[in-house]
């Protein structure tokens, strides 16, 4: 009722002067503008999430939550019903207020952003409501798009049509995606979309049903919320998006109520997240001066990560008016919990209250960031023209007025890519190594080339020296010898000389001729004797030159050892520089080194981070691979937070191969150890293929079959579970004959956990449709059957799980025809206990048996048997008492389809 302050008028008098800004900066004639750019045009400061060279002011800009009004046309039904009556609103588009009628004389007006009547084009409620919060997203900012009233509005239509009969009834989603898609790149930017809905207060994974309770994950340092445990599908290009919808809204849970069929009692909640590399001149980061030279060259690439979330809210009605039945009135009540809690935060935010209670729902908290926080939001408000409704319509329209006085303060999520940034310091960083390695190789030729080459030199010239050496030696001996024999020569001349002259000189009468003799003999002796001195100088000048010609060549043979001196020291200088080289390698690989732990330690405190976040605890991380054991069985005699943190660090530091071959060890201690480290491991969806690649999963069915130990087998067959939950794993696990290792560990286990594991493993086998005749063949069934006979309720429960699966594999069979005659399960004896445990009182054992029941009795060769052994009246229980809907509608379709039941059913 509009008594109160809000925007509204009274008999065209206005009571509160509104300070709206231009509603919607999308103008008012979509057709002219082109695309309008709110955030920028309106000197926008920026501001960052990121963590390094953040911007320094992170207030951002103010931006108040736009509301629009969309008025749905009469229904067929309205327009029989209300035929005689005026429609309870009255819309004012040019003047952007609507009017909502009290009674014939009088009304209330109401200011909206923007007024959408019956006639309003899908296309145009895009524009004005979504176009301008796509457009933010695409510039780094977050987004919302809520859709707020009465189920049987118009909510679904104007968010959720997908437009496949006619393209102009498409709704905001998939106009939305096609604007993001036209505008990013895809080498550059990605598209990633979540689909989701809250239910009794409970998130649901519209893409993945089975991945039900998502919890809201709360990141401390921003606050920012996310939701770790969705799908999140990469969107490359409109036709898988639409597909996604369609997969989506097939999932979306509807129940039925007096005002719509098909309206939906949940809260669709859609996400993209547009993530969008930046070049550097545009980012706001990018702008900031980087004191650090280092930093400069290393810039990191830039993204933007904006996120559209579009809401689809459950119908605004109260509970006494939407009929619901049953177990409906909870959900009704959860519905409005978080409705509820959504408009009193909207009422404390309004009137600037110190206490918005966001925490009191999921929808307050998912919606933490679309009113109060920093995201640019839009509500369009639709409602019904029908006076039947006008107390539904006006609680509406004021929830849209308090909406109206929300402001945000919009924020820019830009941040540094650390991931691409250490990406490319790992390639510049290799291309360094390569380069240092062919340089040094290039270096190392080169000296060894030079010394070659003076070695060559030097001995060149020695072998030089010593044939010159030699040359003048032979000379010099011809030239000694030549002489001598020339002194011989004249000797022997001289000699016959004075000997022929001696023999007359016997008579005095020779003796005047005697002396005559004696003085011309003095002369020829003189004569002689010159000549000799003559040869002599001769001699003498000969040595001489060549004693010159000996100097010189030792003077020639310093010079070579001169220069092989200077050829040396050359050496010495290239071998120094070679040092220098290898100095500068190593200090190269120093740094790489600490940019390496520095990496890993980046990424081990985000893992740290997310398992923290995941668990909420902090694992200390041991040094070698004793103490990694020792901290290991400290962990698992008392299982804490730290356990898989410290398993994954052992796994990282000691290496697959290593643990695996523990498994062997003769050590029966370290043996257990090893086998808990593995099972740790294999718990881990990323590290199952790793282990069944190295042979871990051969080695955990050799245990089975060697070990003596029951602690080893729990331990084992836990592992064995895990790895069966993929499909590949179970083919491999029955090739290596795991149904017999599991069915004697079964049959020797007394260990109620043992139990539990090896139930658990072939649970997991019994779902996959592949290999029901040889799991049955080897005597999987009969070795669940055996299990029994351990009353613990875990154990029970894996072995209806078991049973579950198998007839569910089983009727899938049927349905398809490659299945004929009774179910396998019955032929192995499994009624009487499915009969007598469907009604136990833990609720896991009861629900698969129920489910498992269900699929025993879609197949008309069970009926008899199903009959005679009570399963039929157990049959009919669910279809009357289960408290699950889908399992009670389940039990009560099969029954009226089956003739056989029908007709024992007539017959008693
Ligand atoms: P809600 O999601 O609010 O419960 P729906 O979107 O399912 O409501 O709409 C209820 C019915 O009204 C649907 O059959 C829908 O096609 C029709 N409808 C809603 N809005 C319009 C509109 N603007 N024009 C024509 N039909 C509409
Ligand atoms: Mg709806």
């Amino acid at each position: 009722m509009a008594t109160s302050g809000g925007g509204s008028y009274r008999n065209g008098t206005h009571r509160n002067s509104l300070k709206v800004d231009r509603p919607f900066s999308m103008n008012s004639n979509p057709k002219t503008s082109v695309k309008s750019k709110p955030l920028s045009s309106s000197g926008l400061r920026r501001s960052s999430t990121g963590s390094i060279g953040a911007a320094k002011d992170d207030a951002g800009v103010p931006g108040r939550v736009r509301v629009a009004v969309r008025l749905r046309p009469r229904n067929t039904e309205e327009l029989v019903a209300d035929a005689d009556f005026a429609d309870c609103v009255e819309l004012q588009p040019e003047l952007k207020r609507l009017k909502l009628r009290k009674n014939n004389w009088d009304s209330d007006t109401y200011e909206f952003d923007e007024v959408l009547t019956e006639f309003a084009s899908q296309k145009r409620v895009y524009e004005v409501v979504a176009k301008p919060v796509v457009e933010s997203v695409l510039d780094g900012y977050n987004g919302t798009i809520m859709a707020y009233g009465q189920t049987g509005t118009g909510k679904t239509y104007t968010l959720g049509r997908l437009g496949e009969e006619d393209t102009a009834a498409r709704g905001i989603m998939v106009r939305a995606m096609e604007d993001i898609l036209a505008d990013v790149s895809l080498e550059t930017d990605s598209i990633s979309v979540s689909y989701l809905q809250l239910y009794m207060e409970t998130i649901q994974d519209l893409l993945d049903p089975a991945n039900d309770n998502i919890p809201i994950v709360e990141d401390s340092k921003t606050g920012d919320v996310s939701l770790p445990g969705a799908n999140l599908v990469e969107i490359r290009d409109q036709k898988s998006f639409v597909e996604l919808l369609r997969l989506g809204e097939a999932h979306r849970f509807a129940a039925n109520t007096k005002l719509n069929t098909e309206s939906s009692r949940s809260h669709a909640i859609l996400m993209v997240h547009v993530k969008r590399s930046v070049k550097g001149k545009h980012s706001a980061l990018s702008s900031e001066k980087g004191s650090n030279l280092h930093m400069k060259t290393l810039r990191p690439a830039i993204v933007r990560k904006g996120k559209l979330v579009v809401v689809d809210l459950a119908g605004s009605e109260r509970i006494d008016k939407s009929g619901s039945e049953g177990h409906t009135l909870e959900e009704a009540k959860s519905i409005n919990l978080s409705l509820s809690a959504l408009g009193k935060c909207i009422n404390a935010l309004a009137e600037n209250s110190v206490h918005v209670p966001v925490r009191d729902s999921k929808l307050t908290r998912l919606l933490k960031d679309s009113f109060g926080g920093t995201a640019r939001t839009s509500l369009v408000i639709t409602i019904g023209p029908s006076p039947r409704h006008r107390g539904e319509t006006a609680s509406t329209i004021m929830f849209g007025q308090r909406a109206m006085k929300v402001e945000n303060m919009l924020k820019l999520k830009e941040e540094f890519d650390y991931k691409s940034l250490s990406r490319g310091l790992d390639i510049q960083l290799d291309k360094l190594i390569s380069e240092h390695e062919r340089q040094q190789k290039a270096f190392e030729n080169e000296i060894e080339r030079i010394t070659t080459e003076a070695q060559n030199r030097i001995s060149e010239v020695e072998r030089n020296y010593e044939d010159a050496l030699e040359e003048e030696r032979v000379k010099y001996q011809r030239d000694y010898m030549e002489s001598i024999k020339k002194l011989e020569e004249q000797l022997v001349k001289n000699q016959q000389k004075h000997g022929f002259e001696k023999v007359p000189v016997r008579s005095e009468d020779d003796c005047s001729a005697l002396t005559s003799n004696t003085e011309s003999s003095k002369i020829s002796a003189v004569e002689e004797v010159s000549e000799l001195k003559k040869l002599l100088q001769k001699e003498s000048l000969l040595r001489k030159a060549a004693e010159e010609e000996v100097n010189s060549l030792k003077s020639q043979l310093a010079q070579w050892k001169r220069s092989e001196a200077s050829g040396n020291s050359e050496i010495i200088k290239l071998r120094k520089m070679l040092e220098d080289e290898a100095l500068q390698k190593e200090k190269l690989e120093g740094e790489i080194a600490i940019l390496h732990s520095q990496l890993l330690q980046i990424s081990s405190e985000a893992d740290e981070t997310r398992r923290r976040l995941d668990r909420g605890g902090s694992g200390k991380v041991p040094g070698d691979l004793d103490s990694l054991f020792s901290q290991v069985k400290l962990q698992q005699q008392e299982p804490g937070n730290g356990e898989k943190a410290s398993v994954a660090k052992l796994f990282e530091q000691v290496g697959l191969q290593k643990i695996l071959s523990l498994l062997e060890s003769e050590d029966s201690d370290l043996r257990i150890h090893a086998v808990k480290v593995v099972a740790n491991l294999a718990a881990e969806e990323t590290n199952q293929e790793k282990i069944v690649e190295a042979g871990g999963l051969t080695s955990l069915l050799m245990l089975l079959r060697s070990s003596e130990n029951e602690t080893i087998h729990r331990v084992a067959a836990g592992a064995i579970a895990n790895l069966a939950m993929n499909e590949t794993n179970q083919e491999l696990i029955m090739g290596q004959g795991g149904i017999g290792l599991l069915s004697i560990t079964a049959a020797n286990a007394e260990d109620p956990q043992t139990l539990r594991m090896v139930a658990g493993a072939i649970a997991n086998l019994c779902g996959n449709d592949k290999l029901q005749m040889k799991l049955r063949g080897e005597g999987g069934i009969k070795a669940l059957l055996g299990m029994v006979r351990c009353r613990h309720p875990d154990v029970l429960a894996q072995v209806a799980r078991g049973i579950a699966n198998f007839a569910k594999c089983e009727s899938r069979a049927s349905m398809q025809g490659t299945k004929t005659g009774r179910s396998l399960l019955i032929e192995d004896g499994a009624l009487p206990w499915i009969v007598q445990n469907a009604n136990n009182e833990a609720s896991p054992i009861r629900r698969h048996i129920e489910l498992a029941l269900c699929h025993l009795a879609q197949h008309e060769a069970n009926a008899k048997d199903m009959i005679s052994g009570g399963a039929l009246w157990e049959l009919v229980r669910i279809s009357r008492d289960c408290s699950r809907e889908d399992i009670r509608t389940l039990a009560h379709r099969t029954l009226t389809s089956c003739p056989a039941f029908q007709a024992e059913m007539r017959r008693l």
